[in-house]
């Protein structure tokens, strides 16, 4: 298939923090863009050519995109499986619908994982009460996760006794879930593939990434590992995406285990939280990616320039009367970079922006991360 060039333009299901660095990267390379998502205040409005303010579903929208555009991605798994698979037979189409509902429900997502060879957490895959009747032992304590919609660590119960877990079962809704066992974390990892339709693939360098309270909050590369397993989750990352013949770029979840054993947790069908870090970092960022390979180009080298840190900045950090945070001393850091995702409302979780410090040593820009985020 011929490569898509500038001044083409390029489409995205999905108007948020992710789609509005997509519009960036887009747009700096030349390609225009189209933004199809519901909120007139969509971070990634301010930087498309054309914004459709319209449900994910909307048939109008959804056809304008398709006579429009040379090609669409989505930034976000939900909702929209069916519209890409639609959308797929009037234009260029990644990732594949199908590969989006994958990740969109767990208990398929983690069976994936499984039959391409790889590990993840013992799981009981839970479609219905009557799954509960089974010896529970191998999976308590463990956590229930709702099989869909799930992010950020929401939809999620830790239990650790059968009745416990029959109650969160209940209390879910008794929709699909999964019950996954608990396991001793040394640490999570994460690695990106951008990968094309003719099978040219790259993978990032691999990030060592902190939660609190399920949120990403810190995201370190190199991930202070040894070479051999960050080899390891790289090749477990590229072996995922070619099981799934997938284009387009892939986020890869790891939990690294007591004995550096390797599970996978979860993936992403799109650019990740722990891949912001590229943009200052690295050759060719996570969005650039997104933009090649939906063009049928080559994926762009992903050698990393700089150690560096990253650091989520949730709506926590704001004042509670909703006034900015204190910028002035991460603006006048020579080797901070601050990104501002454009949301007018801080509330307590929601991901408002990120900020990188880049430094010749890894554990200075940790260093140096967590000192300017106490000055806000
Ligand atoms: P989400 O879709 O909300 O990101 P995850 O499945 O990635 O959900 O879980 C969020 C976080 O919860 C993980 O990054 C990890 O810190 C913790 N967690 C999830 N599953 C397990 C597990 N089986 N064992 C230990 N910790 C877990
Ligand atoms: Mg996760």
């Amino acid at each position: 298939m011929a490569a898509i060039l500038p001044p083409a333009m390029l489409g995205i299901l999905g108007g948020g923090q992710l789609g509005r660095m997509f519009a960036t990267a887009a747009k700096t390379m030349g390609y225009r863009v189209t933004v199809l998502d519901p909120d007139a205040d969509a971070p990634a409005a301010a930087f498309a050519d054309v914004h459709l303010c319209a449900p994910y579903n909307d048939q109008e929208a959804l056809h304008m995109l398709a006579s429009t555009c040379a090609a669409v991605t989505t930034e976000f798994e939900n909702v929209n499986a069916d519209a890409m698979r639609w959308l797929a037979g009037h234009t260029r189409v990644s990732p594949s619908g199908d590969a989006v509902a994958v990740a969109q429900n767990r208990i398929l997502e983690k069976s994936w994982i499984n039959k391409a060879g790889l590990p993840t957490a013992p799981f009981l895959a839970l479609e219905t009460v009557e799954d509960l009747h089974v010896d529970l032992s191998n999976y308590l304590p463990g956590i229930m996760k709702t099989a869909r919609l799930g992010y950020d660590g929401k939809g999620q119960v830790r239990v650790s006794t059968p009745e416990e877990t029959r109650s969160a079962y209940a209390n879910l809704g008794g929709q699909a879930c999964v019950l996954e066992k608990m396991l001793d974390l040394k640490l999570e990892v994460s690695a990106i593939v951008a990968r094309t339709t003719n099978a040219q693939e790259a993978c990032f360098p691999v990030a060592e990434n902190c939660h609190e309270n399920g949120i990403l909050d810190v995201s370190i590369v190199p991930a202070r590992i040894e070479p051999e397993l960050a080899h390891r989750v790289q090749q477990m990352a590229l072996q995922l995406a070619n099981a799934l013949d997938y284009v387009g770029v892939l986020a890869v979840e790891f939990f690294v285990l007591e004995d550096d054993s390797v599970v996978v947790n979860e993936i992403a069908p799109r650019p990740h939280n722990s891949g912001h870090y590229t943009i200052d970092a690295c050759v060719t960022s996570q969005f650039e990616q997104q933009v090649r390979t939906m063009c049928g180009l080559l994926p762009g080298k992903t050698d990393l320039l700089s150690p560096v840190v990253m650091v989520n900045l949730l709506g926590d950090v704001w004042r509670e009367d909703g006034g900015e945070p204190n910028w002035a001393v991460l603006c006048e850091a020579p080797n901070a970079k601050l990104h501002l995702y454009g949301k007018k409302a801080a509330r307590p979780g929601r991901k408002m922006g990120h900020f990188t410090v880049l430094s010749a040593k890894v554990d200075d820009a940790l260093e140096q991360a967590e000192a300017l985020k106490d000055t806000l």
